[in-house]
């Protein structure tokens, strides 16, 4: 048996899910000469880059510049994008199998994980994520609704999502009007009667998991003051040992950024955020309509985590945060993929260096691989999905190199395509794509604006013509 990887016979990969970490596994394997590949990166909506698009805040427009090298991935001989295609649903694992030697998933964590406290399902609750993916104009999240007329939000948790969503809530009409913001989502945000939001962190100052660049950014708000309370952010022996860690210049550098919050007089702008540490919610607590109307909060304290680390311990000390809208932003999470084993405690797919792994029987699922969310978890930032990705590829050329693949049916790149478009008419290539970025950016710069999205795929496939 001949080994694939060659200009007649190449490595043929489908890869699924074209987030960063799909685009930096098709970048590592294209751009490598060992082996000869091509690529075919799955997509279930018609648009690449996924939280780049749909999960960077609108007003982070740098952060996207990472979308012109997946461009130039693009660009690569060997590869294909087939958008608007759902793997799973339109073209099963086994289908690929017909088609590939090696299958990556790359589809992130697409939900998101919940709080487990009584109430958090009342009306105006609502995850993060779906708040993050609304303003951003994700398709499956365009119609949902949020009820900006009420005076008081809190955001729970103290990550950089959470940060995006209050920097949201709190931005003018003028600072949103010049993002990418979904248009009914600026509609929205501008006729806000949002006054207070607060941002809830269960532990101390030193363990938030929002990064300095971020928490000095809410100090330059235009229309917002921020506040913390110094008795919130003195510090505990544990939180004053892990300042001497190896992770401790970068707390100790947002501590001092909260820290000027703390002594900074109020500029009596619009809009008032407060951060708050030390604090968890218990229960949410319902108006005669069954929405939320206040938040029961514990006051916590630091204890030693069993697994190192600390850990937010109840003191029994409780108070009532008025509060009629709620966002949870207490992390993403995984989700299963039929016929992949899944781990539902940690919301990933069990694998060993990007190699899937079937607990039950204690092997390989050859030819089956994970990179980015899917992979590891919810963590990082956009650019730690690159090793994480070229892990993933390294493992890839190694089973190739020991054997270890898929032995594909039908091994042909037009099979393949003949497969999608059957299954697929619909199936968005990456020459469509460009054309929908290319009408985006022009409807934007009419508005003054770096583009004006599509938000639903009838809109994205009549701009293109229509085909379905
Ligand atoms: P994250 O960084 O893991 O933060 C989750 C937050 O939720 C933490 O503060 C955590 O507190 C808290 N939390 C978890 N369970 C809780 C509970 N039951 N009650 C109260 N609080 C709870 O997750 P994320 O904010 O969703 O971000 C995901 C990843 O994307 C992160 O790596 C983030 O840096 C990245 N990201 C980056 C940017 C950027 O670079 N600008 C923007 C957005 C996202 P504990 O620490 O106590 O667990």
């Amino acid at each position: 048996m001949t080994r694939p990887g060659t200009a007649t016979d190449p490595l043929r990969v489908a890869i699924v899910g074209a987030g960063p970490a799909g685009f930096f596994l098709a970048e590592k394997l294209l751009g490598q000469t060992a082996v000869t590949v091509q690529v075919d990166l799955y997509e279930r909506l018609p648009t690449p880059y996924g939280l780049v698009r749909f999960g960077v805040a609108p007003d982070h427009e740098k952060i996207k510049n990472v979308t012109r090298s997946f461009d130039k991935v693009a660009a690569r001989p060997g590869f294909r994008f087939f958008g608007n295609v759902d793997v799973g649903c339109h073209v099963t694992l086994d289908d690929l199998r017909r088609h590939y030697h090696q299958v990556c998933f790359s589809t992130g964590a697409q939900t998101d994980r919940r709080m487990g406290i009584p109430g958090e399902d009342l009306a105006r609750s609502h995850p993060a994520t779906e708040f993050v993916a609304w303003y951003n104009g994700h398709p499956d999240y365009r119609d949902l609704h949020f009820d900006l007329s009420v005076e008081r939000v809190a955001v729970v948790g103290v990550g950089n999502v959470a940060v995006d969503v209050a920097r949201m809530l709190c931005r003018t009409p003028e600072e949103l009007a010049t993002t990418d913001v979904a248009d009914y989502a600026l509609e929205a945000l501008c006729a806000s009667r949002v006054k207070e939001v607060y941002l809830l962190g269960r532990r101390g100052p030193v363990q938030a998991a929002f990064t300095p660049p971020e928490a000095k950014e809410l100090g330059e708000l235009a229309g917002s003051d921020v506040r913390t309370l110094a008795e919130e952010l003195e510090l505990d022996p544990l939180s004053r040992a892990e300042l001497e860690s190896a992770d401790g210049p970068a707390a100790r550098r947002k501590l001092e950024i909260l820290e000027e919050y703390s002594r900074r007089p109020p500029a009596h702008k619009p809009r008032l955020l407060t951060l708050r540490f030390l604090v968890s919610p218990t229960e949410l607590l319902p108006d005669e309509r069954g929405g939320v109307r206040a938040m029961r909060l514990v006051r916590n304290r630091l204890v030693a985590g069993t697994g190192g680390g600390t850990r937010a311990e109840p003191t029994g000390q409780f108070e009532e945060l008025p509060v009629g809208l709620v966002f949870r932003s207490v992390g993403y999470r995984g989700v299963a993929l039929p016929g992949v084993p899944f781990d539902e405690t940690a919301g990933t797919v069990p694998n060993e260096r990007g190699r899937v792994m079937d607990p039950a029987a204690g092997r390989p699922v050859t030819g089956v691989y994970v990179a980015g969310w899917i992979k590891r978890g919810p963590s990082g930032v956009i650019g730690t999905n690159k090793p994480d990705a070229a892990e993933t590829a390294e493992t890839m050329l190694a089973d190739l190199a020991a054997g270890a693949r898929l032995e594909p049916a039908e091994p042909s790149a037009e099979a393949a395509e003949a497969q999608v478009r059957r299954a697929r008419p619909a199936v968005i290539s990456f020459t469509d794509w460009r054309k929908l970025d290319r009408l985006e950016t022009e409807r934007g710069r009419a508005l003054g604006r770096p583009r004006l999205k599509f938000t639903s795929v009838e809109e994205m496939l009549d701009s293109l013509g229509a085909r379905v």
